[in-house]
């Protein structure tokens, strides 16, 4: 995991020079996607901020969502029914999901560029965003089950 403050000024920053502007409500929601506990979706995030900010629009988390995709700031993690993000580590790396809680958590392995070289020549892909996900139970549920 990135310290989520030095992510949260680098966002910050990247945000400014964008023109972005960066009311209290969307500095909230930038320190949350820094921090991305969870590797939360947008209407999870939108649930959040609302605690703090009840005005606050679902709009403006999915525009600042797709402006910061667009930055390559943050990971979008497509699952069957949900988009989640990961705006504390944007590079591609490996995602373990329960299949009882649905608990996200990174893989912590390296993505071996030379098996992904090897897909593009046998498919001849270009591959612009590697995603590999594995599923299973959470230490938690583990031990419940
Ligand atoms: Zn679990
Ligand atoms: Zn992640």
């Amino acid at each position: 995991m990135t310290d989520p403050e030095a992510r949260f000024n680098e966002m910050l920053a990247l945000l400014k020079k964008r023109a972005f502007r960066l009311t209290p409500q969307r500095v909230e929601l930038v320190r949350l996607i820094a921090v991305s506990a969870g590797h939360p979706s947008a209407a999870q995030l939108y649930t959040k901020i609302q605690e703090k900010f009840p005005t606050m629009s679902q709009a403006t988390v999915y525009k600042t969502l797709a402006l910061l995709k667009e930055m390559n700031q943050v990971l979008e993690i497509n699952l069957r029914d949900d988009s989640h993000y990961d705006g504390n580590r944007p590079g591609a790396h490996p995602h373990i999901i329960c299949t009882k809680c649905n608990q996200i958590v990174d893989g912590e392995l390296e993505i071996d560029h030379s098996l992904l070289k090897k897909l593009e020549e046998t498919s001849g892909y270009q591959i612009v965003r590697p995603q590999i996900t594995f599923y299973g139970l959470c230490p938690n549920c583990k031990q419940k089950a």
